[in-house]
């Protein structure tokens, strides 16, 4: 039966690190701002519980609210006042936004310097090419479990199933960065199964409840479910069937308390990161 590999333990170990880094800072306190635009339910929890994970740690957050039927323009100009705010060393606008507002000219908008999110396209570029870059949250909160693991990804085969901006596509490029033999799976991939079962690391990111099953998955294999679905009684519960690939892989991430907890953490490493760079 399979290692549980416990997101939360190594959330808190390295939010407790995260702390030592901040206490090492001399006059100068990260800051968070979070814009949150409407009122989407799932928005606001997702920015209370980043903003009180800053708190817990003495990192500085500046919440924006805006209506939703705030401009474009406006919303650009907030952007630009906090990309010149020494107070602020990162910004991230909690997504999605109101039709009217193109994503794109948003998330161009922040200083890549201050993308603690790792959406603006330099920092992509960067991921892609090297560089001193902010990774996307999720993937590479993934990494850092693996890391924690002493899962080296070198050489082995890791599929990755969903190829989203955020998640799946950047997840494929940090595990090619550590010299993995990365394949990539999505809705239009023809025999799921076929590919999923070589993978030595698999990656589900496609927010499908119960999408794998043990028999896509090789005996041996290390399983991390980054899906956040609901079953019947409205459960929080990922893209594994857990109960069933536990006792076929070596290791496996549970849903809830597996790579849900890392990524406000690795919101928290970029801000930090991001001070610390201010500071030099
Ligand atoms: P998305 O909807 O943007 O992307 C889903 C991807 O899955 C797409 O690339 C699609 O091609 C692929 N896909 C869909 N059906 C498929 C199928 N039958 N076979 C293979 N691939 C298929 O979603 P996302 O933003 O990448 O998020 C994916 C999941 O991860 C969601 O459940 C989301 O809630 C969850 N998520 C969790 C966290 C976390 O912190 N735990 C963070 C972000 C996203």
């Amino acid at each position: 039966s399979a290692e549980i590999i416990d997101g939360k333990k190594i959330a808190q170990t390295m939010r407790a690190q995260l702390k030592d880094r901040i206490n090492q800072l001399e006059d100068i306190t990260p800051g968070l701002a979070v814009i949150l635009i409407g009122d989407n339910q799932a928005s606001k929890t997702y920015v209370s519980m980043k903003q009180k994970a800053c708190e817990d740690l003495g990192i500085y957050s500046k919440l924006v609210k805006l209506p939703d039927t705030v401009k474009e323009s406006e919303l650009l100009d907030i952007i630009q006042e906090l990309n010149e705010d020494q107070l602020i060393h990162g910004i991230l606008v909690q997504l999605p936004l109101p039709a009217h507002i193109s994503e794109t000219s948003v998330i161009e908008a922040i200083y890549p310097s201050k993308d603690v999110d790792g959406f603006h396209p330099i920092n992509i570029g960067r991921l892609q090419a090297g560089g001193e870059a902010f990774y996307p949250c999720t993937p590479n909160g993934i990494m850092k479990m693996l890391e924690f693991q002493e899962i080296d990804p070198a050489g082995k085969h890791a599929v990755v199933v969903g190829r989203s901006n955020i998640v799946g596509k950047p997840m494929g490029q940090l595990l090619l960065g550590k010299s993995a033999t990365v394949t990539y799976c999505h809705s239009k991939t023809a025999d799921l199964k076929t590919h999923t079962a070589q993978a030595d690391i698999l990656i589900a990111a496609a927010g499908i409840r119960n999408l794998i099953t043990a028999d896509h998955i090789k005996s041996g294999a290390v399983v991390i479910d980054v899906g956040m679905n609901r079953d019947e009684e409205g459960k929080l519960c990922g893209d594994v069937d857990y109960d069933q690939c536990r006792l076929k892989a070596s290791a496996i991430t549970p849903v809830p308390g597996g790579v849900g907890p890392m990524t406000i953490t690795m919101l928290l490493f970029n801000t930090v990161e991001s001070a610390e760079r201010f500071s030099r």
